[in-house]
């Protein structure tokens, strides 16, 4: 079996490093290298998804008729392997690899043409909604009422935990359109300007002090009927679809190498008294050795989602399996890093993350993130659907059961 690369995937390879390192200015660095949350700061990150756009390359999973570069399975790849080595911020997922994909499968002609454009441009940021105060892992059970009037609807009630809702110019949300029958029945798929009158949008900031996600109240807000992406009544169909994508692809695998490997510079370069690393502790090499071998089958299960995608359009349930793992290790790689910043690992210091911060801080700069990253990371076990819940799509989709 030949695994080397052929030359032309070297000359690609090569090109991306070289693209990537000529265009990734200081600020867009930073801001990679100090997200701790699920999106790095926003100035910075828009700026890169237009620099990527510009490139052809904001979108490498898009078919190309809607922009995307027309990439094959090996190319995607080492594009996202050299991504993750810089330690470039991620694009907002919510446009490219949620919403993006909901509207290609089951938007109309003219709702591709119109949005799908904007999103690959980085002129629209997107929100959320799907999550109720009392609707999360039972999202059928949402009461966000929308009642048609002429064209439009009219939508009173709230939505919660609502990703970047802040900076969003447009949220796709689901909205409860039907109370008779089966809660799954009564729902509609709906896309709206989030600068409509009687939306307001209220901060919650999360364990490690970032402002990312927000509850939303609408008080009888109308809202234009043709930015319903199917039919009436029929958007479970679409938000089920999207949540597949939701796991599959939003769950980014290659920063967790690019973590794992931080780790290792900083156990390399933290000694004892004695001057021993404690990357040559036993205990310690051996739990980042486990590490490292988990990461790599969930790396592998990356390969195997992504060829789902080539092959059927969608991932599949499957992602279930992808995003319970991924986030296990996810979250273990940060302990390890506690572990391995040890008592720098107290000074809590959000502040010094954010764009502009000039007060020195405890310990080194590349310590700064990691208590952040550790306090954030218990969510990735939540949002997306929480591994519960995955495991129970996995045993009845997956196992059969
Ligand atoms: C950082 C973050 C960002 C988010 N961003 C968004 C967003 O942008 N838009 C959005 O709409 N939502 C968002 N969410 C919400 C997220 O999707 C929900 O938190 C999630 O679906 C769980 O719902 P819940 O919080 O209501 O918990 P609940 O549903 O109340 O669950 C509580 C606990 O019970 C468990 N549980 C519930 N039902 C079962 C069951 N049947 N079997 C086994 N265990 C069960 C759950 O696993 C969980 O541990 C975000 C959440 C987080 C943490």
């Amino acid at each position: 079996m030949d695994i080397s690369l052929s030359q032309e995937h070297l000359n690609f390879q090569t090109k991306v490093r070289e693209f990537l390192n000529d265009n990734l200015t200081p600020d867009i660095r930073e801001a990679g290298r100090l997200c701790a949350t699920i999106m790095a700061e926003h100035e910075a990150t828009w700026k890169w998804h237009r620099i990527l756009h510009s490139q052809g390359w904001a979108a490498p999973n898009w078919p190309t008729e809607y922009g995307g570069p027309g990439w094959d399975p090996v190319q995607r790849y080492l594009y996202s392997a050299e991504y993750a080595r810089t330690g470039a911020p991620h694009l907002t997922p919510l446009g490219l690899s949620m919403v993006g994909p909901a509207i290609m499968g089951h938007g109309s002609a003219e709702q591709k043409a119109f949005y799908l454009p904007r999103i690959l441009s980085g002129d629209d940021v997107w929100c959320q909604g799907y999550s109720e105060p009392g609707a999360g892992s039972d999202l059928a059970s949402l009461q966000c009422r929308a009642i048609s009037d002429g064209d439009d609807y009219i939508i009173n009630g709230s939505k919660t935990w609502t990703t970047d809702a802040h900076n969003a110019n447009r949220m796709f949300c689901l909205v409860r359109t039907n109370t008779d029958g089966k809660p799954q029945a009564g729902i509609t798929f709906l896309l709206l300007e989030m600068d409509t009158p009687g939306i307001a949008v209220e901060p919650i900031h999360i364990l490690g002090g970032d402002h990312e996600f927000n509850q939303v109240f609408f008080d009888d807000v109308r809202v234009p009927q043709s930015g319903r992406i199917g039919a009436e009544n029929d958007g479970w169909t679409v938000a089920k679809y999207l949540l597949e994508f939701e796991r599959g692809v939003a769950v980014g695998v290659g920063p967790l190498r690019t973590r794992l490997n931080e780790i290792r510079a900083l156990a390399q370069a933290r000694r004892d008294s004695d001057g021993n690393a404690l990357m040559a502790q036993l205990d310690f090499a051996r739990a980042f050795a486990a590490l490292d071998i988990e990461l790599t089958t969930v790396e592998y299960t990356g390969h195997r989602t992504m060829a789902d995608i080539v092959k059927r359009g969608s991932p599949g349930p499957a992602s279930s399996m992808m995003k319970t793992r991924a986030t296990e290790v996810q979250m273990a790689i940060s302990e390890l890093a506690m572990q391995a910043i040890a008592n720098y690992a107290a000074p809590h210091q959000p502040e010094e993350r954010l764009a502009g911060a000039n007060l020195p801080p405890l310990g080194s700069r590349d310590e700064m993130s990691v208590t952040a990253r550790y306090l954030n990371d218990r969510a990735s076990a939540i949002y997306g659907g929480s591994n519960e819940i995955q495991r129970n799509i996995m045993a009845k989709l997956v196992l059969g059961m």
